[in-house]
């Protein structure tokens, strides 16, 4: 078997759109992926089915696996003939010892690539405000670890540079303070740390070396953080984007269409999976050609009725004689993947809308399908049998809550239910809606299901 090779890949800080799209690419391929942990795991959700995900994660000086079994896993993996790709938070080779890893698949004649990524010395910088040279401030930065083995606390070599960023530094911070006034820097320069740079948990925490000590003390930093020191720091307040921003919990599965709400933070706490029961679906679809209109509601609904039509032989023919109608462009555009137009896409995408179009139409007598979760909104069924059709709502799936992982409420601004089943879910793990916290509801039907749970939600539509 000819040898795999290593790729030691840099995620970026924590943003996972902050990864190159080499990098991406690469997660995706790999049959392999050994990662750390200072980067964001939503990445790993872009493996392929059946790669191994193994965590030699450092955290905090931590190490799961000591440095030279993390280059043996390397290169024993690829010369099992596998694709191996090294997932490294921030960049790959700035400290964090990445240079070490490629040194031992070159010893072990093992190929690699190396693909950089952007590193949290820049990163952490870039979302708090603060541009590391400026025409008048400086042009020259120098960056540096403040890791010192403990008990070491001799001074920290200061470069000359009219910046300086330190990483690997909270616990050594009196120290490096006191290294910068002992290097000539004056009392009052400024300084800020930043932690958590690009996640939602940002936090920019800033002094001057002669009160920063008090200042870190009482905010009690946490890791990771960066500390940028010099007169760049005092643009912070001016250049200050991300936390502007509010910060949006988006429960559902389509994170990316509410980005023009705020910063979003993604945690999904359902998913859609098939009902334990077709016996009835199945009757339904055996004389599926029956119905003159076949409404979907979302995406979830179009694919698990195809997912039955092809168990039995059938296919988008058996539409043909069927008007179609479709909630939102999302489940239109599924649709066309089955070679399916959709004839009715209502303006307002949600049920009252579709109702609205109906009502332009004579559908009395008319016999509708429609393919819906197990748990779905009474509102469309009851309009559509008010309206004088024949209704048929079957169930072709379910929403079952899966663990969303952990959530610090202190920096959640907005939590956006997309559907009842995500308000449901929330409550069932969250519990209340933390005070200061807003609500915003995906349409009418999710902001009574919201009601019904004590959760005063403000609608708005499907973007
Ligand atoms: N190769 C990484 C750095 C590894 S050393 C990179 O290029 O970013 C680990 C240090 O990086 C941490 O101690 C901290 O100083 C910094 N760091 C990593 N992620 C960070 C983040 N999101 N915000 C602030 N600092 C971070």
């Amino acid at each position: 078997m000819p040898d795999g090779k290593v790729y030691l890949v840099g995620a970026g800080p924590g943003d996972m759109e902050l990864i190159t799209l080499k990098g991406s690419r690469l997660i995706a391929e790999a049959d392999v992926i050994l990662y750390d942990h200072l980067l964001s795991m939503e990445l790993l959700n872009h493996a392929k089915e059946g790669a191994e995900i193994v965590s030699v994660g450092k955290f905090a000086g931590k190490h799961t696996l000591p440095q030279e079994q993390i280059n043996q896993l390397l290169v024993d993996s690829a010369k099992e003939g596998k694709m191996v790709v090294r997932l490294k938070g921030g960049d790959c080779y700035l400290f964090g010892r990445g240079g070490e890893e490629v040194e031992a698949c070159c010893e072990a004649g093992v190929e690699f690539e190396v693909v950089p990524g952007v590193t949290s010395a820049l990163a952490a910088p870039a979302y708090a405000g603060i541009p590391p040279t400026h025409r008048d401030c400086t042009s020259n930065v120098a960056v540096v670890t403040g890791h010192r083995k403990k008990g070491d606390d001799r001074p920290i070599d200061i470069p000359k540079a009219g910046t300086v960023i330190f990483l690997m530094s909270v616990g050594n911070i009196a120290n490096i303070v006191k290294s910068l006034c002992g290097a000539g820097w004056s009392d009052d320069t400024p300084i800020a740390a930043v932690e958590h740079g690009t996640w939602y948990d940002q936090r920019v925490i800033k002094g001057t070396l002669a009160d920063f000590l008090d200042i870190a003390e009482k905010s009690v930093l946490r890791t990771p953080a960066i500390f940028i020191v010099g007169k760049v720091v005092e643009l912070q307040d001016k250049l200050d984007w991300f936390s502007k921003r509010p910060n949006v919990l988006v429960l559902g599965n389509h994170p990316q269409r509410y980005r023009h709400l705020g910063n979003i933070v993604h945690r999904r706490i359902i998913d859609c999976v098939a009902v334990d029961d077709y016996t009835e679906a199945d009757a339904v679809f055996k004389d599926i050609e029956q119905f003159n209109w076949i409404v979907f509601t979302s995406v979830n609904g179009a694919k698990h009725l195809f997912r039955r039509l092809s168990k039995m032989g059938k296919d988008a023919r058996s539409l043909a004689g069927a008007k179609i109608g479709a909630i939102g462009k999302t489940t239109a555009a599924r649709l066309n993947e089955y070679g399916i137009i959709a004839d009715l896409i209502p303006q307002t995408e949600s049920s009252t809308g579709l109702l609205e179009e109906f009502a332009k139409l004579v559908i009395g007598g008319q016999k509708v399908l429609l393919p819906q979760a197990e748990i779905s909104s009474k509102e469309l069924p009851d309009g559509l049998t008010a309206a004088g059709a024949q209704v048929t709502a079957v169930s072709v799936y379910k929403t079952v809550e899966i663990e969303p992982g952990d959530v610090d409420f202190d920096y959640i601004d907005i939590v956006l239910f997309t559907s009842g089943s995500t308000v449901r879910a929330f409550v069932n793990k969250f519990g209340k809606l933390p005070p200061n916290t807003k609500a915003i509801a995906l349409g009418i039907p999710t902001q009574n299901v919201a009601k019904e749970h004590g959760i005063d939600a403000e609608v708005i539509a499907q973007p």
